[in-house]
């Protein structure tokens, strides 16, 4: 597969300049009129010795040796020395006509140009990328690991194409990694619980986009576009992507959301608060005064005051693993949801009928009522939630739903998908599978239940 230059310039600095733009377009023209002839290039590693020392081994001294080192150090903030950044000097004609700076860990570098031996400016490079499009499927059967394990690894991902040392080795599992994690902790993380729901024999297509820098001859995993995840019993989870820029940001950034078939937002987990109404009296902290015990605490969850009674809802799917009198979380409720995420509602004043320990409960099911037990001031539910185990605020790990498309944007999205698709189709071999229409309910048997 070939791989397509683009014209993205996201991974390196924006381009940063100390001189005029006109300085640095006519360096580069010098230094393209200079091409045919003589140049020198001489390199300096900043090591154990001093950056001016670096700088002097390029054979750079006087005045220049001062103006040269200033930019590195105030401009550049290279103050300190740090052993693998390396300097690159370019003659030409015995005249320096550029250096460069190699930070260590930095795709780019950093050009100093010289016109008539003093340096005119200076920009950051970033390093050429390309970008490209990779469609892989694959069945589990075992783990999803396993199954992208042994599908997922570009052929390229090596200079060599094969895994010859520890470090291709641990490359393979960060690519294989950042995979799985995009996968189940972003584009599915509300439709598919990965530890519960996946069986031998689910199936799984996904449109991988990957990056290549060329002087590394190595291909690195970017994101993932698109996905689709058929289970074996039935049904397909979809992801598809949609490249937009949100009306209130004043950024230009174009940010990737994913949605469902029908323009519908992907992110719908949990409920942004578990009850119909009510103020948030008490946010998310890691250290506040307690009102009733009079000193300091954290407090690792959100108070929403509502009037007595009012009903409290279980957020996201999930099961009650409590539910009873806890210490000063008075009647408690705690519900274990996909993903490791658990949520608890305490001081209640009353559970809901019906419901144990065990019970499943469906996003938006009531639980309980707004009571005061426990150590409270005040009826309202002090609600947490943890996720593997540790506290998380629940303000900022559940992410709104983002708006489902509408007109023009959902004309825009509906048209790429189809676009999309049949691009994906063709990267794949075969046809990719579609949802099928749920079964309208017919009203009649509905009200024979009534
Ligand atoms: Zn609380």
């Amino acid at each position: 597969m070939m791989f397509a230059v683009s014209g993205d310039r996201g991974t390196g600095d924006p381009w940063k300049f100390c001189a005029g733009i006109d300085t640095l377009d006519s360096c580069r023209t010098g230094m393209l009129a200079l091409l045919a002839d003589t140049i020198d290039v001489y390199t300096s590693t900043i090591g154990d010795g001093f950056l001016g020392g670096a700088v002097r081994d390029l054979g750079i001294t006087g005045g220049q040796y001062v103006s040269t080192c200033g930019i590195l150090m105030d401009s550049l903030g290279w103050t300190v020395q740090r052993p693998g950044d390396t300097l690159s000097a370019i003659y030409s004609h015995d005249l320096l006509s550029e250096l460069r700076a190699y930070p260590r860990n930095r795709r780019g570098f950093y050009r100093i140009c010289y016109t008539g031996g003093n340096p005119s400016g200076w920009e950051y490079v970033p390093q050429e990328r390309w970008v490209r499009q990779r469609a892989i499927s694959c069945e589990v059967s075992t783990t999803v690991w396993d199954a992208l394990w042994e599908t997922a690894l570009p052929e390229d991902l090596t200079e060599s194409g094969i895994l010859v040392n520890s470090r291709d080795s641990s490359r393979a599992v960060g690519y294989i990694s950042e995979l799985q994690r995009a996968l189940t902790d972003r584009l599915f993380v509300y439709d598919i619980d990965f530890y519960y729901d996946v069986k031998v024999g689910d199936k799984l297509w996904i449109l991988i986009e990957e990056n290549r820098y060329p002087v590394d001859g190595e291909t690195g995993f970017r994101r993932i576009l698109a996905a689709k995840y058929q289970f074996a019993y039935g049904g397909i989870a979809e992801a598809f992507p949609f490249f937009h820029r949100p009306e209130e940001s004043d950024s230009a950034e174009i940010i990737l959301d994913h949605y469902h078939r029908d323009g519908a937002s992907l992110r719908t987990m949990f409920l942004k608060m578990p009850v119909p109404f009510g103020r948030v009296s008490s946010g998310y902290s890691d250290g506040r005064m307690h009102p009733v015990l009079g000193y300091t605490r954290a407090h690792r969850g959100i108070d929403y005051a509502s009037p007595l009674g009012t009903e409290i809802y279980a957020v996201g799917d999930g099961v009650i693993t409590l539910r009873g009198w806890s210490g000063g979380y008075g009647n408690m409720v705690r519900i274990r949801h996909a993903n490791g995420y658990e949520t608890g509602y305490g001081h209640m004043s009353n559970f809901a009928s019906g419901q144990n320990v065990g019970s499943f409960v469906h996003q938006g099911e009531i639980i309980g009522y707004i009571g005061s037990t426990g150590l409270s001031t005040g009826p309202h539910v002090h609600f947490e939630m943890r996720r593997n185990g540790s506290y998380v605020n629940p303000a900022t790990e559940i992410m709104p739903p983002a708006d489902p498309l509408e007109g023009e944007e959902l004309e825009r999205f509906l048209a790429e998908m189809s676009v999309l698709e049949a691009q994906w189709s063709m990267l794949t071999g075969t046809d990719l599978p579609v949802p099928q229409e749920e079964p309208e309910l017919e009203t009649d048997s509905l009200e024979s239940v009534e």
